[in-house]
């Protein structure tokens, strides 16, 4: 009786017990550097392209005018089930930054997918945005600049006309139309932002919301106003 009770209790942890225990052997990792880069990748893996790619989409957000830090942590799982919960994301993601860290998917993944390079200019605006993100940046700026930096785009379905309420979406939103309008709002506000004061004056602004915070005093030095009644005036332009 007992052992059935243990039995019962068990079965619902298998698939993931299982998991684990075939990706368990693989999981000798190997540390490589380039110029920018420190990956942990699977070992004997062919990294060069990976870090080629790193490389490229660092100059990308540097050249974009943002400050990135010398020196950036990238790990690649040996299993897309190993990135989702080392980075705490879905599983269609490519790629996550955690703090100032890079998480990637396999690299069979990464290669096989043609928008690695988007999805490494996003993910390294917010290694670049951390500190900012640390100092109280917003997740919309924070995301807005990202898509801004990579070139993407998403459609708007659905209005927002507060930007507290953009922000719970971006925060937690599980439907998919929702989040994509999320990210396609925050893009369009990142961008009104930089045509309205300039791009020069956006970045400064970011670099000092980085090193000292007061992100709300700051942006109303920036744009006359505070961030809710901007985010509500730019929200009802639509
Ligand atoms: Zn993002």
């Amino acid at each position: 009786m007992r052992r059935f009770r243990a039995l019962l209790l068990l079965l619902p942890f298998l698939p993931f017990a299982r998991g684990m225990l075939s990706a368990a052997p693989a999981q000798r990792t190997a540390r490589y550097q380039s110029a920018h880069f420190i990956l942990t990748a699977p070992a004997g893996g062919d990294v060069g392209r990976l870090l080629d790619e790193l490389e490229s989409a660092y100059r990308d957000v540097q050249r974009y005018g943002l400050r990135m830090p010398a020196r950036v942590e990238a790990r690649s799982h040996g299993s897309t089930a190993d990135f989702a919960i080392a980075a705490g994301v879905a599983r269609f993601n490519l790629a996550a930054a955690v703090g100032a860290r890079i998480e990637l998917q396999p690299m069979s993944v990464l290669l096989r997918r043609g928008e690695l390079t988007r999805a490494l200019r996003h993910e390294l605006t917010h290694v670049a945005l951390a500190e900012a993100a640390r100092r109280g940046l917003p997740r919309w700026l924070n995301e807005g600049m990202a898509m801004m930096v990579a070139g993407e785009m998403q459609p708007e379905r659905i209005t927002f006309v507060r930007l507290d309420r953009l922000e719970d979406s971006l925060a937690g939103a599980r439907l998919q139309p929702t989040i994509r309008s999320a990210y396609g709002t925050a893009r369009r506000l990142a961008s009104r932002l930089i045509e309205s004061v300039g791009q020069g004056s956006v970045l400064s602004f970011l670099g000092s919301v980085g090193s000292s915070g007061g992100f709300e005093e700051k942006f109303r030095g920036l744009t006359g106003k505070g961030s809710a009644e901007w985010g509500r005036a730019e929200l009802g332009r639509r």
